[in-house]
């Protein structure tokens, strides 16, 4: 897959991922995201939340509870809507990944969608994990549909 990726989201389901960042504020939320990915198109049809199960500082750094990335990843095995990348909101405002995100990037291929709040008004942003380095975390273009 070439570095240039395309992400699309619907209107309503970025809405429902702003009222849950709004939520856990200041503390950062974060999700599983669900959907289709083609040659250079990422397509996210479904968030599923977890609890931001960080050992440090939920208003600074998240992480996705396990159990449910292991769910969602047999699930995806047998037939189910596949993995294609992660969401986590940024209390900060600050709309690209930070240093702790790109190390934590672990899989190749997905892609980081960011939805940083600042003064009411949320900004979103997504990168993409190149496969022969997942810690890049590129910006790429986000399409609302
Ligand atoms: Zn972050």
């Amino acid at each position: 897959m070439a570095g240039y990726t395309t992400v699309e989201i619907g209107q309503t389901l970025l809405e429902m991922l702003e009222r849950t960042a709004w939520q856990a504020s200041p503390n950062e939320a974060c999700a599983l995201l669900l959907g289709e990915q083609n040659s250079n198109r990422i397509i996210i049809t479904q968030a599923v939340v977890t609890d931001n199960v960080t050992e440090g500082n939920p208003e600074t750094s998240f992480e996705i509870d396990p159990a449910m990335h292991i769910l969602l990843q047999k699930a995806a095995r047998v037939g189910g809507p596949q993995l294609v990348g992660v969401w986590h909101s940024h209390p900060n405002g600050v709309a690209r990944p930070s240093k702790a995100d790109r190390e934590q990037s672990n899989e190749p291929g997905w892609v980081w969608l960011i939805s940083a709040e600042q003064d009411h008004v949320f900004t979103h942003a997504a990168f993409w994990a190149p496969l022969e380095d997942s810690h890049a975390l590129e910006p790429c273009s986000l399409k609302t549909v």
